[in-house]
């Protein structure tokens, strides 16, 4: 190897981000802080939680196929112009990811009628819609996460009129990637939520998507392909997530 090559091996070397302490811990996942102060390390873990933690479980391997699923989308989406958190994957429970500031409202994008749109309106699941729907939903435990208008979330200070609009823009262009490449491979996105956060004074896409926070069915036979199974008792849970995870990978 030459001198050259051999310094910048070393330096890359050096430059990894050291994993420091865990500064957060949710229902699905962990987040480290790193050596450097831009990038934090995020975990998944195989604990599967429902209706705000009061149905707990765990899916086994989930961890690392939302990881594996995590990582083949935001790379995807990056090539499709949006940015994302999404540095690399580190390993199977682990990415590095660029440390933002999560805006307090959860995106939900829907194509077809479900869950809780469902419930609410009082419509059939699985209806069509003649376009996608953008629902805000205020990012609470102790409030159970509830839809609200985008005037709360200015009203309150959640996000800007700035963010909401990079944050609908972003939100739609997601929905649109992912469901064309998902349609290909025999899948309907049904809906999806969506976090983002805010980087360096950009809007970008954070958190996992994953059948963890998306609703996956098969086109062919409506099959349900994610969280839906253990929220409704349906079985085959750890099965649906292998077959998502087949479905999308890219030599499936
Ligand atoms: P719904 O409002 O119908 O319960 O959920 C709509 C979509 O957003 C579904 O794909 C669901 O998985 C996702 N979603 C909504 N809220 C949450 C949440 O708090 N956690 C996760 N993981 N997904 C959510």
């Amino acid at each position: 190897m030459s001198a050259l090559r051999w310094r910048s091996v070393n330096n890359h070397m050096q430059s990894e981000p050291e994993k420091r302490e865990m500064f957060y811990e949710g229902k699905a996942k962990k987040l480290y802080s790193t050596s450097d102060p831009d990038l934090v390390i995020q975990y998944f873990k195989d604990d599967a939680t429902a209706f705000n933690a009061k149905k707990r479980g765990t899916i086994e391997q989930k961890g690392v196929i939302n990881n594996r699923m995590s990582e083949l989308f935001f790379n995807l989406l990056e090539r499709a112009g949006v940015p994302t958190h999404f540095v690399r994957r580190l390993n199977d429970r682990e990415m590095l990811c660029k440390r933002v500031q999560i805006i307090p409202v959860e995106t939900v994008v829907r194509n077809i009628v479900a869950g809780s749109m469902a419930r609410r309106l009082g419509r059939e699941e699985g209806e069509p819609l003649p376009r996608p729907i953008v629902e805000y939903y205020y990012k609470s435990d102790p409030l159970d996460d509830p839809l609200i208008l985008a005037d709360h979330a200015l009203v309150f200070g959640w996000a800007t009129a700035e963010e909401l609009k990079k944050v609908d823009e972003l939100a739609l262009k997601v929905n649109s990637v992912l469901s064309e490449f998902l349609d290909q491979r025999g899948i309907l996105l049904v809906d999806a939520k969506y976090e983002f956060g805010r980087y360096h004074g950009e809007v970008i896409l954070a958190d996992e998507i994953c059948p963890d926070t998306c609703r996956f069915w098969d086109k062919a036979t409506r099959e349900k392909l994610d969280k839906d199974r253990f929220r409704r008792d349906l079985g085959g849970i750890e099965e649906a997530y292998q077959e998502m995870l087949r479905r999308v990978s890219p030599d499936a």
